[in-house]
């Protein structure tokens, strides 16, 4: 009945990003007590579809390349986003698909893992040409099932938004499905014009914020003295896309932390009073870069962006980004992995015994396919969450708080009264849904970590969590 695939991998700083995921695997794997053979088969990538079509722009024909990986069908449909990088291969999108795989079972979302990718730098092409390839894209993935609100749904990733989901739905309906009722379904995080969710767009980054809420939350109660609270704590975010823009803007904004250092590609800001994230942001839209903002230092050595000194790194970029041979050099206390794998294998270890916590990516950025899934439902019932009953919530409440009123001669405090008369609104009620499926996974963490003495670090314990939950649903089909 031993279990382990492989004794934990020996790798080194050139690992590849697959390399990371599965060895982070074996390691949960070897702790997992499963049948014969079954270890293998949840490790396993079940597909990759290479596609290469040819799209006629500028009075020539170009040659695209995408993938499309299917790494578990435990449950059905697979989910995973598609991201538009020049720099995509085939084993990026193999790791990304398995993260997914995990992420999903960990936060109890019922989808397998999926990933796609497609070899493109997005801002070499004209809208009206990214649109032509997308929809050319998606006719390919269509064809095989890759695309589908049954057995395959995409949703963005890097390089992707609502524009691309929502050429994708459209092109989708137009290659003739079976079930063109539910045809909406095929992809998540389309504008809300076009079948999207309220509160889709930023769900990662509320996430990330709901990840480190969770942590400090659970701090507290442990009664462990000498960490501050948010509003005196300092974060730095590496990538400055949607991911790490909301998670900055929640976290200065909202809980009153100071975002001391945003990273580019190009280059670092750096205010150790703390940067305006909106300002930020309206600076690098109107001028293609953070960099130059006012109310900032801007460094141009892009890589000592990571190595500030923080309470809160928040890598939010890309996989790989902290490595053995920067890991040394980091100085956050805690970091919260907003990006799929930005921390290397090898570099996990150099981080742990330097006392750096780590939320891991299966828990930190699981908001956007949480929030996703609540999409997925709100397309295939066909109607807005809350529709039914908030006028009926909202009479209600106001009854309460004229029988308060009248019992106790006093008025209900203006303070609640808004909130308490509210019904319940879709963003609400998506924001308490997500809220609700972090704090209960961080729980089942804490609780893995605190019960398994062999379990060291919260990254195994979601992947213990995340496999074992895998592991189920292919014993109890007998695959
Ligand atoms: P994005 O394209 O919106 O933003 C990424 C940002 O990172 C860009 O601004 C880019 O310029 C910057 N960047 C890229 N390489 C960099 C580098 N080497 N140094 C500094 N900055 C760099 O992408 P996103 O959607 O925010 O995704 C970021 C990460 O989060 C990816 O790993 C993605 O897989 C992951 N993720 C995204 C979502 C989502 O809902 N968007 C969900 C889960 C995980």
């Amino acid at each position: 009945m031993n279990t382990a695939v492989r004794v934990q991998s020996p790798i080194t700083g050139d690992a590849s990003f697959l390399d990371s995921v599965e060895a982070y695997m074996d390691r949960a794997l070897a702790q997992l007590s499963l049948p014969e053979g079954l270890a293998e088969r949840i490790r396993a990538c079940n597909s990759t579809y290479t596609v290469r079509f040819g799209v006629r722009l500028r009075g020539r024909m170009y040659s695209f390349t995408g993938w499309r990986s299917v790494h578990s069908e435990h449950v059905e449909p697979a989910k995973g986003g598609i991201r538009y990088d020049i720099n995509s291969n085939e084993q990026e999108v193999e790791a990304l698909a398995a993260l997914m795989s995990l992420k999903c079972g960990l936060v109890d979302i019922p989808f397998g893992g999926s990933k796609g990718a497609l070899k493109i730098n997005p801002k070499e092409w004209e809208i009206h040409e990214l649109e032509r390839i997308t929809r050319r894209f998606t006719q390919e993935l269509a064809k095989r099932d890759l695309i589908s609100p049954g057995r395959n749904v995409p949703a963005l990733d890097m390089g992707t938004g609502e524009r691309e989901m929502a050429w994708m739905a459209d092109e989708y309906k137009r290659t003739g499905p079976s079930d063109i009722v539910n045809a909406n379904a095929c992809v998540t995080g389309k504008p809300l014009s076009r079948g999207g969710i309220e509160g889709r767009t930023e769900a990662t980054g509320r996430g990330v914020q709901d990840a480190i809420h969770c942590f400090l939350r659970d701090l507290h109660q442990n009664g462990i003295e000498g960490r501050r609270d948010l509003p005196k704590m300092t974060v730095a975010v590496q990538g400055f896309g949607n991911v790490g823009y909301h998670a900055a803007k929640f976290l200065s904004e909202e809980d009153g932390a100071k975002v001391v250092c945003i990273t580019e590609h190009h280059g670092y800001l750096w205010n150790d009073n703390g940067l305006d994230v909106a300002a930020v942001k309206r600076h690098q839209l109107a001028t293609g870069t953070i960099l130059g903002f006012e109310g900032a230092e801007s460094h141009l050595q892009s890589a000592q962006g990571l190595e500030v000194e923080c309470d809160i790194l928040i890598p939010a970029a890309m996989e790989n980004a902290i490595t053995p041979e920067n890991a040394s050099r980091i100085r956050a206390k805690l970091i919260a992995e907003g990006a799929n794998g930005p921390i290397a294998f090898a570099a996990e270890e150099i981080l742990l015994a330097k006392g750096i916590t780590i939320l891991p990516d299966l828990f930190v950025n699981a908001g956007g396919v949480i929030v996703s899934y609540f999409e997925w439902v709100k397309n295939l019932t066909h109607i807005p969450f809350g529709l039914m009953e908030r006028r009926r919530r909202e009479r209600r409440n106001l009854h309460i708080t004229q029988a308060l009123e009248t019992m106790t001669g006093q008025g209900f405090p203006e303070h609640l009264r808004d909130e308490f008369l509210e019904g319940g609104s879709e963003i609400d009620l998506v924001r308490s849904g997500l809220d609700d499926v972090m704090r209960s996974a961080y729980e089942n963490m804490s609780r893995t970590l605190r019960s398994h003495p062999e379990i060291k670090d919260l990254r195994t314990a979601a992947y213990h969590i995340a496999l074992g939950r895998i592991a189920e649903a292919y014993k109890a089909i007998g695959i």
